[in-house]
Order: structure tokens, then sequence, then C-alpha cells
């Protein structure tokens, strides 16, 4: 992608790799990308980063027209910097673009920009195991405009984000409470996509779990508020009679790329894997029969997140030991592997 490139006049310090935390501090740079009817997506640019300027009037301001993803880029022991299957976050990218009436930008040259960036900015990539660059690229409605339509003007740009060890203590399992009260997303809607509305309407149950002592919220469908769909922003994994279970893409469960990653690494092992609909009460009774061995979370931030404890009405139920099971340390140590370049990656996955 030809692009024009503006350096940051002066460079900021980076912080100490065992300081950092996630999302709280930016690189020197960012890419910026504009669309009007008249251009399509036009002036690629590579700028210090700094803020927008916006009327307060911009139709995202109002009616949430945004779209966002979330990436990584890894140091790898050779001192390298390697991006994890970022071809699947620009298409999911375009997909939420699409549901959302964003106009679709070219996947290839994004990706081409993204990677200038980060070229650009690699000395901000930590290298102690576990750290990395969380890569948060987002699309916003730009038209100052207080009626209801879709915008005719956007703003795409790509920020990058140094982020520390999602496990500093270990590899811990949270404890996830199920809410039947809440829904996180129904079929038609927008559950399927990463918009940002998405995120704003699942805070309050992520509240209501953390004053009761709970890391996360296990969503059920929107429907009979009897199906498992996902954990947090996670998609999860059950371990059932040694058979992989998972939530089948329902339009509701958004299609994480750790899930397809999980997915595949699991077939590569010859282990069963089913995807379809898996019900709490069956859960309950697996758990209780004891064919329930482990639960697991998946996404981009945490990779695998063991699940220890479920708590439904008032049931609450230990898994396994309560510890990580060998299964989500397995797939843990697989993916981390692949990601930071210590262990082959099947064809297409690092970049
Ligand atoms: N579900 C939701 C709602 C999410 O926000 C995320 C994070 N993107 C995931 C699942 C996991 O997706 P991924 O593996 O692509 O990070």
């Amino acid at each position: 992608m030809e692009l024009t490139l503006t350096r940051a006049q002066e460079l900021k310090p980076h912080p100490k790799d065992d300081e950092l935390a996630f999302g709280t501090v930016f690189t020197d740079h960012m890419f910026n990308m504009d669309y009007s009817p008249e251009k399509g997506w036009h002036t690629p640019r590579i700028e210090p980063y700094g803020p927008f300027e916006l009327s307060p009037a911009s139709m995202v301001l109002h009616y949430g027209q945004a779209v966002f993803e979330g990436l990584k880029a890894y140091r790898t022991a050779s001192g390298g910097v390697q991006l994890y299957r970022p071809k699947k976050n620009l298409a999911r990218l375009n997909e939420s673009c699409r549901r959302l009436c964003i106009p679709e930008f070219n996947e290839e040259d994004l990706l081409d920009g993204l990677k200038q960036l980060v070229s650009l900015d690699q000395a901000w990539v930590p290298s102690t195991h576990g750290t990395s660059l969380y890569i948060r690229p987002f699309v916003i409605a730009t038209d100052p405009y207080v009626g209801l339509r879709s915008s005719h003007t956007y703003r795409l740009a790509i920020i990058l984000s140094p982020v520390g060890a999602y496990y500093p203590e270990g590899f811990n399992p949270v404890k996830i409470w199920v809410t039947r009260k809440y829904v996180r997303a129904v079929r038609g809607g927008v559950g399927h996509v990463k918009t940002a509305g998405n995120y704003a309407a699942s805070l309050y149950a992520t509240e209501e779990a953390h004053k009761e002592g709970y890391t996360q919220v296990l969503w059920l469908d929107g429907v009979e508020q009897k199906y498992v769909e996902e954990v947090g922003s996670m998609n999860i994994f059950f371990v059932i009679n040694n058979e992989l279970v998972t939530p089948a893409l329902n339009g509701s469960i958004l299609p994480g790329v750790t899930r397809d990653s999980v997915i595949e690494v699991a077939r590569s092992w010859d282990m069963p894997v089913a995807e379809r609909k898996i019900s709490i009460d069956e859960v309950f009774e697996a758990q209780k029969s004891g064919a329930l061995s482990e639960v697991f979370g998946s996404g981009t931030a945490a990779v695998i997140s063991p699940v220890g404890m479920i708590k439904c009405d008032d049931l609450e139920v230990t898994i396994g030991d309560g510890s990580a099971g060998p299964m989500s340390k397995k797939f843990f140590d697989t993916l981390t592997g692949i990601q930071y370049g210590d262990a082959p990656a099947p064809d297409g996955w690092i970049e």
C-alpha cells in the first residue's frame, strides 16, 4: 500500500516489560485512512500517535456505528516480530463493517499498511515471554449529522499497545457466573461481529458478576436462555468424555480466531470435536456424572482461560479439582508456542 509517512518528532520512553498492563500505553505512530463516497477509502497514512479532531455531531458518538478488531504481534526468540493470523482479523473486521453498513476496505492493502506500522514501531514489541504488542484496528462513522441513517464518511485507524503477560501469577482458573437476567446477543442481531455497542451492553451484567465475586459472565442464548454461548469476551470450550465441545456458530456468537485455532489444533491431534448446541443443564449434568473434565475460554487476550467454578441459579460447581486441567494447558502451550515462533505453525498462520 502506498502511504504517506510522517514520523513523530519526539519518541516516547518505552515502559519496562514487567510494568506493562493491558491497553494503557500506546506507541509513537498510528495508521489513519478516510472514506468518502467520492473518493472511497483514501489517503492512507502513518502519523504520530495523537488525538482525532471530531465534530460533537459525529455519528459514531450518537448511534454507535463503530467496529473494531484485536490481534497481536509477538517477539520471537531470534528477535524477529511476527503477526498471528492477521488475515482472519481483517476479514472479520470487514464482516463487521458489512453488518454495520460501513463500506468495506481492501484487506490486502490494509494488512500491508498494518505491517508497515508494526515495522516502524517494532522496538515497542516487548520481549519477555507472555508479553506482546496488541493491535487495535477500528472504524468510526464521522458524518457531523444527528439524524438516523448510516454515515457517508468514516475514519479507519490502527493503534498499537505493548501489553504485559496475561498470567504473571500462573495459569489460574477463573470463577464464572451464569446470568439468566441479561443477554449479550440475539439471533438476527450483531453478536457475531465486533461492534462497540456489544461491549457497552455487556458491562452491567459483568459488574453484577464482579459484585457476586465472579470474574466473568457466562452468556446464554438470547431466545430461551438455555444454551451456552460465550464467556465474558471469549468463546467457550468443554471437555466432555474426552471430546471437545463448543457452541456452534449460530449468528449470535463471535467467530473467534482463537476458537478456530483451538478446533484446528484439536483436530490435528485427532481429538474429537463437536460444534453443537450445549445447554447449561447438560453442563451441570456432565459435571455431576463426572463426564465433564475441563472448561476453558479462548480469546486473543488470554489465549486460553481455564474455568475452575461455575455458578448458575443457586448451584455452584467445581470443574475437575478446581485447578487448570491438562487439556487447557496443552492448548495454551501449543498456541503460545506457535505465536512466539517456538513451534511450527500451520500454513498461513504467521505473517
Ligand atoms: N467473543 C467475544 C465477544 C470477543 O470480543 C472476543 C475477542 N475478540 C472473542 C469471543 C474471542 O475472539 P478472538 O479469539 O478472535 O480474540
